[in-house]
């Protein structure tokens, strides 16, 4: 990933994040922003999707507990399911 090029040295209001998936709280700059794009999670690479996000760690387990946790109805405020396969294969490509 990236970096954002902001070489702000001793800021203390680097913005914060939980993930959804084990509730760890870090900067945003270490999780990864998903939004729903029609009733489909999927990865906003780029920070430039519009909508309600949430704060997942790049990795399959916290993807596992946000799904066991139903994190992710609760935090995109979903009615209904949420289509999963688009971000988990995302993840497995990382690992
Ligand atoms: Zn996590």
């Amino acid at each position: 990933m990236p970096r954002q090029g902001k070489l702000e040295s001793g800021d203390q209001a680097a913005p914060l994040r939980t993930c959804v998936g084990c509730r760890v709280r870090t900067v945003k700059s270490e999780l990864l922003r998903l939004v729903v794009v029609d009733g489909v999670i999927v990865p906003d690479l780029r920070g430039r999707l519009p909508g309600r996000g949430a704060s997942l760690h790049p990795s399959s387990g916290c993807l596992e507990l946000a799904e066991r946790r139903r994190a992710f109805s609760r935090a995109f405020r979903a009615q209904g399911a949420l289509d999963v396969a688009r971000l988990r294969a995302h993840l497995e490509g990382l690992d």
